[in-house]
């Protein structure tokens, strides 16, 4: 192919040979692309991208757009000689095995595999730094969203303090449809399924854990820090119900899932990393709050940029073919001008992980009690016992019970405590005579 560029006006330049793991979702969309826009991306590049191998399970499978000679189940003799190798699998083996493999020939590499980041991003970036090549991978947190370039390079001369995100489509879906329309969690499941946001095993969304793996790579990046999926403090929405999410509708906030990454001053431990995903309240008035449907969003506040927010789809394939597409070009052009580029040294910083039970933040908890007087009085002496202190009670008149008790909603906004401060007084609550039960406890973010 002839491209035309400042180096090369009117000469040949040599096709970059692309392999290619896995042929689903993201595959197919990255596949059809390459093929369907190869002059464009050429004339961005350089020089053409010749996709040499598609591996996947089954080549007989009907794969329409796909050119189906180049289906292999042959992985090692796909990546051998290639320049560039795009894990679009999944999993962690036999992607590991096979990213390391082209890592160590001399191959970058560029994936979009999370869950295989989240566990084991020191060794991986640290085997790309000894080839000598890249491993990219902007499609590994919030889909389409260009959030590890930003991070990883835009920022790289700041100073980032705070990273919170919303970057699971499925259970921003489900906890805006609660919201919005006030279903209960299985009937936003399961439309969610219906609509093909969640997975039949709906596990790693609906736990956290996916957002916990993107917390630990959006942590490492940020903080220079090894930080892997077991490092981050994780709750899921499960346990989310109608009724909190309308005392929280009651009260000017919206409960949602939230992964945050922080640097720590001040913490009962000292200082160090915090990297969490829960369920939490948010202002409406937050730009985080705004965020519906199954999009993404990262909030970013850094020492001299101030607060930054990126907004998009955080998966599908297409938007997230644009994000795996992005970092072929980038590490395409680096081949084509002869290196890989500069790299910071990796994980260069302290890498205390702090514990959850260090952490600082306010939090509403609601109880049912009984409705008589000296309930408020009981409550207040647990909390200046325990060092926690109240910022706001409300008390709503609710049902009597079989016995004729009359019962009350009573709803508690914390000052900021530390989790053990709360965990402490909830616990001590919950075995009040006059509480028949902590119905929720949970914590405020973005205020
Ligand atoms: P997918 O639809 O399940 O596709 C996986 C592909 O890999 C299939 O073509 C499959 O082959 C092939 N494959 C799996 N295991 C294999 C093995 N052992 N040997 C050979 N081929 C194998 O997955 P996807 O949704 O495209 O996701 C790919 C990656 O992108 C994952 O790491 C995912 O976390 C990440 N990601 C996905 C999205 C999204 O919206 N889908 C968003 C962001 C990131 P067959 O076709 O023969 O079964």
């Amino acid at each position: 192919m002839r491209v035309n560029d400042e180096r090369g006006k009117g000469e040949d330049m040599q096709a970059l040979k692309v392999a290619m793991l896995g042929c689903g979702v993201v595959g197919t969309e990255v596949a059809a692309r390459i093929q369907n826009r190869g002059e464009a991306l050429a004339e961005r590049i350089g020089a053409p991208l010749e996709l040499s191998a598609i591996v996947v399970r089954d080549t007989a499978k009907e794969r329409p757009g796909i050119d189906a000679s180049l289906l292999t189940t042959d992985a090692e003799a796909a990546i051998a000689g290639a320049d560039i190798v795009i894990e679009l699998m999944g999993g962690i083996e036999p992607a590991k095995s096979l990213i390391t493999a082209a890592l160590d020939q001399g191959s970058s590499v560029v994936t979009a595999n999370k869950a295989l980041l989240a566990a084991n991003y020191v060794e991986l970036m640290s085997a790309a730094d000894r080839a000598g090549v890249r491993l990219e991978h902007e499609a590994a947190v919030a889909g389409a969203i260009p959030i590890i370039r930003p991070v990883g390079d835009s920022l790289a001369g700041d100073r980032i303090e705070r990273i919170m995100g919303i970057v699971n489509g499925t259970t921003n879906y489900i906890l805006d449809q609660m919201d919005s329309e006030g279903w209960a969690f299985d009937e936003a499941l399961s439309t969610a399924q219906e609509l093909g946001y969640a997975e039949a095993d709906p596990t790693a969304d609906v736990g956290g854990h996916d957002a916990a793996a993107k917390a630990a790579i959006l942590s490492s990046l940020a903080f220079h820090a090894p930080v892997t999926i077991d490092d981050v403090h994780v709750e899921g929405i499960e346990d989310i119900t109608p009724d909190m999410v309308a005392t929280a509708k009651d009260q000017g906030f919206v409960i949602k899932l939230l992964a945050v990454c922080e640097r720590v001053n001040d913490s009962a431990a000292g200082s160090g990393l915090s990297a969490r995903v829960y369920p939490a309240l948010l202002p409406r008035t937050h730009p985080l709050a705004t965020v519906r449907g199954a999009f993404n969003a990262v909030f970013i506040e850094a020492e001299a940029a101030g607060s930054l927010m990126f907004y998009g789809q955080g998966a599908g394939g297409s938007p997230t073919a644009s994000a795996v597409l992005g970092d072929v070009v980038s590490v395409a052009r680096r081949k084509v001008l002869g290196g890989r580029g500069q790299y910071e040294r990796p994980f260069h910083e302290d890498s205390r992980i702090l514990p959850i039970s260090a952490i600082t933040t306010r939090y509403h908890i609601t109880l049912d009690v009984v409705d008589r007087p000296g309930v408020l009085a009981a409550v207040s002496e647990i909390f200046a016992d325990e060092g926690a202190s109240i910022e706001l009670m409300r008390q709503t008149v609710g049902e009597a019970d079989e016995q004729g008790n009359q019962h009350a909603k009573l709803v508690l906004a914390t000052h900021s405590n530390t989790d053990a401060v709360l965990r402490g007084t909830v616990d001590r609550l919950g075995d009040l005579p006059v509480v028949r039960a902590v119905k929720s406890v949970i914590r405020v973010e973005g205020q």
